[in-house]
C-alpha cells in the first residue's frame, strides 16, 4: 500500500487537487513508495523520498501544474500565477492584516 501523509497544506482551496492526486498514486500501490503533499512557492509539490518513476514524476508534476491555477484558499481558478491566492482572497488577506 502506497503511503500518503496528510498534506502539509492548511487551506482548503487544492482539497480536490490533493485528493485526486493522492488516488492517482495510490494506484500505483508500492509499498516502498512515501508521499508528502506540501506548499512551496505557491505550487503543490511532492515529496517522495528518494524513490522515484517516471510515472510518479508525471502525476506530480500535472498536479503542481495544475496548482498554478487554483486559489489555495477558495478552491476557485486564478489568474496571477506569482502568488497561491486568487484576486478575492488576497484583498481579504490584505484588509486582515490592517
Ligand atoms: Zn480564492
Amino acid at each position: 500500500m502506497t503511503k500518503i501523509k496528510k498534506a502539509m497544506v492548511g487551506n482548503k482551496g487544492w482539497q480536490h487537487l490533493i485528493q485526486e492526486t493522492n488516488e492517482k498514486l495510490k494506484t500505483l500501490n508500492n509499498p516502498k513508495l512515501e508521499f508528502f503533499p506540501y506548499q512551496k512557492y505557491g505550487t503543490l509539490r511532492y515529496n517522495t523520498g528518494i524513490y522515484s518513476t517516471e510515472e510518479i514524476d508525471r502525476i506530480i508534476d500535472d498536479a503542481e501544474e495544475k496548482s498554478e491555477h487554483i486559489c489555495i484558499a477558495c478552491g476557485s481558478t486564478k489568474e496571477d500565477q506569482e502568488k497561491s491566492l486568487c484576486k478575492n482572497c488576497l484583498a481579504q488577506f490584505r484588509k486582515e492584516e490592517k
